[in-house]
């Protein structure tokens, strides 16, 4: 990394507003702006207004990016034992959480979310995706066979894990330090190197986390960080960068099939976590009151921007009316308002382009013919925060199932409810998707729970539950919600190659 480019920001949020850029990228230790000065806007989706100017990356700043890590693995880092490793994945969960509240914060910022679920939910499991996969690679068996070889020796015969190499890390923005550290945190447990493309929507806890790194002593070039966007910017120039040896991805899946072409480039393995339309079917037995609150997390949450959520639910007949009412009462009750109100039940969309499409969603609804059942628009704010990107919790019914609506993934806080009469309508219909991420059944029948968990064609079933998971399980979609599987000894699988090492004794 040339040096004229290098402008060490070691608090680049206290600097926020001194700065020319207050989101700079992070190569090989530095806090850098792009080599051609650009930069673009970050803004508040609560209010409009500026946070701080992102630099925008390029070919020069990947390629930057690419030559660090691949030095990197070459350095002090590819020379570390797992307990070395491990002991510094320790140090940054720690860090993490000593500047949690500077975590929280520009979390906060970028995504308008309420303070009470991302100091519950995205921080913690921030910092605890490098103690879980710290704790995971430490404690992983190793496959050794003595065997007989033919002229009648002894070999010993062994699995080694080695690191992929440089893994480029492409996040989404609705669960950033989450669902980022999710990735960086096995990468790096397993002795690669990474290279993170934040969401242009969120550039703010990637950043920070450079200097977490430096300070643990997480070598330079270790961890990298591009901003930028997707087609003919960051995203795409680091996907198809010839020095990455392997693509993490999570967002869209139309990204993911762009994303899928550049990595055929070299052959580079791909780890695909993407879109749902996820049904949640509550059956007449169901423990009725759980299952509206857990409909209503399911599809309300973080202002419906959850790929988890579920925005197709079937209700068996018998309680069909009840229910919508019951849930009707859910989303009137949820408060739109700033973070810092304990009061507020629900933020802003991450944008108002967002918006613009769950909007769009909201009338082709109206078009098709729904009931809308509640909201339907946006919601009256104070004059203050005009600007936002507010928009109402909303419910339907009385859509044919081929609506616009029903099939496509709409990512905002809002449902379609519609009414069954057998297990089998509910399972066809939860399986008529190009989705199949998850799906949430209510029911106090245990036969019928195991029955459906095996025929809903998704990665993830949660029974009488939503969002639920022991960190050491697989997680990971089927259908067009994802490629392989990660969490616990999964990602292993993603983030090391397994080297066949046989040894002749005698
Ligand atoms: P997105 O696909 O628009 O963007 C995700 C990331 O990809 C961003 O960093 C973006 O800049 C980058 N990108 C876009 N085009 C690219 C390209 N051609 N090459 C390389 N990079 C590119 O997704 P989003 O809008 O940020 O996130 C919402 C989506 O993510 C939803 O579809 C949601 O279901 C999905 N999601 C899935 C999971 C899961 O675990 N399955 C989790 C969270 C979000």
């Amino acid at each position: 990394m040339a040096n004229d480019l290098s402008t060490r920001l070691p608090q680049a949020f206290s600097a926020r507003g001194d700065a020319a850029v207050q989101f700079p990228h992070f190569i090989n230790g530095f806090f850098v702006a792009s080599r051609d000065g650009r930069t673009f806007e970050n803004r508040s989706p609560v209010d409009g207004s500026l946070i701080g100017k992102v630099a925008e990356g390029g070919q020069p700043e990947v390629d930057a990016a690419v030559a660090a890590a691949r030095a990197a693995l070459e350095g002090p880092w590819g020379k570390l034992t797992v307990v070395q490793r491990v002991d510094l994945l320790y140090a940054v969960a720690d860090e993490i959480n000593r500047r949690f509240d500077d975590f929280l914060s520009a979390e906060v910022a970028d995504t308008g979310k309420p303070v009470s679920l991302a100091s519950h939910l995205d921080i913690p499991r921030g910092a605890a995706n490098f103690k879980i996969f710290a704790d995971i690679i430490r404690n992983v068996p190793a496959e050794t066979f003595e065997m007989n070889t033919p002229d009648g020796g002894t070999a010993l015969n062994y699995a080694l894990r080695v690191p992929r190499g440089v893994v480029a890390v492409v996040s989404p923005w609705n669960l950033p330090l989450l669902l980022m550290t999710w990735k960086v945190g096995p990468a790096l447990a397993c002795g690669n190197t990474v290279i993170v493309k934040p969401s242009e929507e969120t550039p703010g806890t990637a950043t920070l986390l450079g200097e977490v790194m430096n300070k643990v002593g997480i070598p330079p070039g270790v961890y990298n960080v591009v901003h930028g966007f997707g087609p003919d910017s960051a995203g795409e120039f680091l996907t198809s960068h010839p020095g990455i040896n392997a693509i993490t991805f999570t967002g869209e899946t139309r990204t993911g099939s762009a994303i899928m072409k550049a990595a055929s480039n070299g052959l580079r393995p791909v780890s695909f976590e993407l879109g749902g339309k996820n049904a949640g079917i509550v059956f007449a037995d169901a423990d009725f009151d759980a299952a509206v609150d857990g409909i209503a997390r399911a599809a309300f949450s973080n202002c419906g921007q959850v790929c988890l959520g579920t925005e197709r639910v079937y209700v068996e007949r018998p309680i069909f009316e009840r229910f919508v009412t019951a849930l009707k009462a859910k989303a009137e009750a949820m408060k739109p308002g700033i973070p810092q109100d304990k009061e507020t039940g629900i933020g802003p969309l991450i944008s108002l382009e967002h918006r613009s499409k769950v909007l769009s969603y909201y009338e082709k609804a109206r078009a098709e013919g729904a009931t809308v059942v509640t909201g339907g628009g946006v919601p009256e704010m104070p004059a203050a925060l005009s600007n936002g990107s507010w928009v109402q919790p909303t419910i339907w019914t009385g859509l044919p199932e081929t609506s616009a609506v029903i099939r496509e993934e709409i990512f905002g806080p809002c449902c379609h409810i519609a009414p069954f009469d057998t297990e089998d309508e509910a399972v066809a219909r939860a399986n008529d998707t190009q989705y199949g991420l998850c799906t949430t059944v209510w029911t106090t029948n245990l036969s019928r729970a195991h029955r459906l968990a095996k025929r809903i064609e998704v990665g993830l079933c949660w029974i009488n539950s939503w969002f639920l998971r022991d960190l050491r399980t697989p997680f990971g979609g089927s259908k067009q919600s994802g490629i392989g599987r990660e969490g616990g000894v999964h990602s292993l699988e993603f983030y090391t190659d397994l080297r066949n090492v046989c040894v002749k004794l005698y």
